[in-house]
């Protein structure tokens, strides 16, 4: 190892961290103009009834392509938003997005259905998130009960003590509360009892588990009874065989969501789903045994 190779090294290594700090640089100052310019988008992933097969929620997720360094991972997003004291601002986006999209169907005639927003750890602890969704439910003109907040089980552990009494605030506005990502994080048993959701989603490293090691079964089963012993109804997501589909659908799980079923879509292409959906287009998904 000569001692040139050594500054080559050396060199390439603080050009590489020259490189990153200037992406997050332009990223972070490119992010403020996307929120305040609305060129942030918007994609929906529907959500299935296991017993009806229809679509009967979607969740809205973040997309953002930089004109430079192209698409952006919405965990990125959500990281330099935090970072760089936007987190409201997003999140603020996010939600009144969702709405108004949701707001939208309805107005053309087709049947309700719930949209789900995810909330980043800092504008669930560090915002007045009752006061933004009251805001912004009474800005789109969209019924309580039409939107669901997602949390992930971290998020909720970030302040085990007011956790409980933030999520019943929520819930006393009519929207519905969805624990996301459930099985990753670090959330105890006796926390879970003492939080409002009415759904939990079973995060696709599970179902993932699940197409690779049949063994899993039991897992996913008592996940799915504590759910339901605990009156919340279940979500999973990532589902890209039939096999597990059939696999959840016989443990009882309620929902569905993956590739299997839809990709995320833009607002016009969940529209002509719902318009044509009569569950048939799923016909060739098992049916949910008594
Ligand atoms: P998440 O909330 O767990 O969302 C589900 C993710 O799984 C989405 O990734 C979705 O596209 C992906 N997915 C759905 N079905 C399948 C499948 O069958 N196979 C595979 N491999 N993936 C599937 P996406 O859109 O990249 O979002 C990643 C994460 O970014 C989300 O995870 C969520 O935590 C966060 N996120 C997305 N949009 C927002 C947002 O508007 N606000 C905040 N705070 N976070 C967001
Ligand atoms: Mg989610
Ligand atoms: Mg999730
Ligand atoms: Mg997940």
């Amino acid at each position: 190892y000569s001692a040139k190779s050594e500054r080559l090294c050396c060199r390439l290594f603080d050009q590489e961290m020259e490189d990153r700090a200037l992406r997050r640089r332009i990223l972070t100052e490119d992010l403020v103009r996307a929120i305040d310019q609305d060129r942030l988008q918007q994609l929906y992933q529907p959500i299935v009834s296991m017993r009806s097969r229809r679509v009967v929620q979607v969740e809205a997720l973040l997309r953002w392509r930089h004109p430079h360094y192209g698409e952006i991972s919405p965990l990125e997003v959500v990281k330099l938003a935090e970072q760089s004291g936007l987190a409201e601002s997003l999140n603020l986006w996010v939600m009144t997005q969702a709405c108004r999209q949701n707001m939208v169907w309805r107005q053309s005639g087709l049947p309700p259905i719930q949209v789900s927003v995810n909330i980043s750890p800092m504008s669930y602890s560090r915002f007045d998130l009752v006061a933004m969704v009251d805001a912004v439910l009474r800005e789109t003109g969209l019924p309580a009960e039409q939107l669901v907040i997602e949390v992930t089980e971290d998020t909720t552990m970030q302040d085990i003590e007011a956790s409980p009494q933030l999520l019943s605030r929520l819930r006393r506005l009519g929207v519905e509360l969805a624990l996301d990502d459930f099985g990753t994080g670090h959330s105890s048993l006796s926390h879970l009892k003492r939080m409002p959701f009415q759904k939990l989603k079973i995060d696709k490293a599970f179902v993932r588990e699940l197409e690779q090691a049949p063994e899993e079964i039991a897992m996913i089963q008592a996940i799915i009874h504590m759910a339901h012993s605990l009156g919340m109804e279940v979500i999973a997501e990532g589902i890209e065989q039939f096999s597990s589909h059939r696999q959840l659908s016989r443990l009882g799980c309620d929902y569905a969501q993956g590739y299997l079923l839809y990709k995320p879509l833009t607002g016009g292409e969940v529209q002509r789903v719902l318009r044509d959906d009569s569950g048939l287009s799923l016909a060739a998904l098992p049916e949910r045994e008594a």
